[in-house]
């Protein structure tokens, strides 16, 4: 069979990349970049029975197919989406000179009144919408250090807001005043690795597991308390405030993982009397927010106020049941 082979170019900016692509004869005809482009896509040439070059270009495609680009070809759209003044992958509003050579918003804003740093041509308001198009179809290194992921701009947002990669400034207490204030870790450290660090520097503020007996709460003054809590796989911040002048206690489960998994999990507050005969439970959510927004809404968090406390206190001690369940159906 007569094989046809066709180069393509693609410019933008100041570069242009050329794809390679055969076709069994009769040839179809290409029109424009959009087509080029598409020729590439795996869907495309399956649909109009097209054959690819080799069986490579074929597996390329299949690891590649949410791009809908193979790696190779993905790889080189790399490189002529960098903005060439600050060397970064350009992303989305991609700005551009009179002649189409584009650069990333901040570079934009960088070179007010100044000539496009390509050519000198006048830089134009208007945005370079085949490279917008172009950026949504490469992978972008996830933004935090040491993290492996690269993701498709859609998917990147979401995989940042809970990489495990993050930096995180540790929430544990190194000290506790007389003014029942405290003095927060706030070592900086990637989130995956709170949990090492809490063992090693706060071992007395670190639970592991999903159920909590608690009996060291004493009302005779303000304070606060948190602990880090290990279950499913997954890191939880309890925290909880007693406020004598409000004579108000404040406690809340705090998510500490990504953020779009923190609805998969509750908490269930149990106090009992002395004689376990009162009992009082309390369900809540696990939220993500600090617990100074928590606690100022009280139908999120764990409140008792005095006449509750007095009710279930043992001497001057509150004991209570803390237990975290997954409505994932995940096993402890
Ligand atoms: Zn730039
Ligand atoms: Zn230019
Ligand atoms: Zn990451
Ligand atoms: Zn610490």
């Amino acid at each position: 069979m007569s094989v046809y082979v066709y180069c393509v170019s693609i410019g933008i900016a100041s570069r242009s990349v050329k794809i390679q692509v055969s076709f069994p004869h009769p040839a179809p005809r290409v029109t424009d970049q959009k087509t080029a482009v598409s020729l590439c896509n795996e869907n495309c040439i399956r649909k109009q029975g097209l054959t690819c070059l080799s069986a490579e270009v074929h597996r390329k495609n299949e690891r590649s197919s949410r791009s809908g680009l193979t790696a190779d070809f993905a790889e080189q759209l790399k490189d002529i989406l960098e903005c060439p003044v600050c060397y970064e992958l350009l992303r989305p509003p991609v700005l551009q000179c009179v002649n189409g050579h584009s650069v990333c918003v901040k570079c934009r804003a960088y070179l007010k009144g100044k000539p496009c740093p390509v050519c000198k041509g006048k830089m134009e308001a208007s945005r370079n919408l085949v490279a917008e198009a172009l950026c949504q179809r490469i992978c972008y290194p996830c933004r935090y250090k040491h993290c492996p992921q690269s993701l498709l701009l859609r998917d990147l947002v979401t995989h940042e807001a809970g990489c495990a990669y993050r930096q995180y400034s540790c929430p544990l207490v190194t000290a506790w005043h007389s003014n029942g204030s405290v003095t927060h870790c706030s070592w900086p450290l990637p989130r995956c690795e709170i949990l090492g660090h809490a063992e090693q520097q706060h071992p007395t503020q670190v639970w592991r597991g999903s159920k909590h007996h608690v009996t060291d709460y004493n009302f005779t003054s303000r304070f606060q308390k948190f602990y880090l809590i290990s279950a499913y796989d997954e890191i939880f911040l309890w925290g909880g405030q007693y406020m004598p002048k409000e004579h108000k206690f404040f406690g809340a489960l705090k998510f500490e993982g990504p953020v779009n998994k923190a609805s998969e999990y509750i908490y269930t507050f149990t106090l009992s009397n002395s004689l376990g005969r009162a009992t009082l439970k309390v369900e809540r959510t696990v939220l993500t927010p600090p617990f100074e927004s928590i606690f100022g809404n009280e139908s999120c968090c764990v409140v008792l106020d005095l006449q509750t406390i007095k009710r279930f206190s043992q001497g001057d001690k509150l004991c209570f049941v803390l237990q975290v369940d997954s409505l994932a159906g995940k096993d402890e």
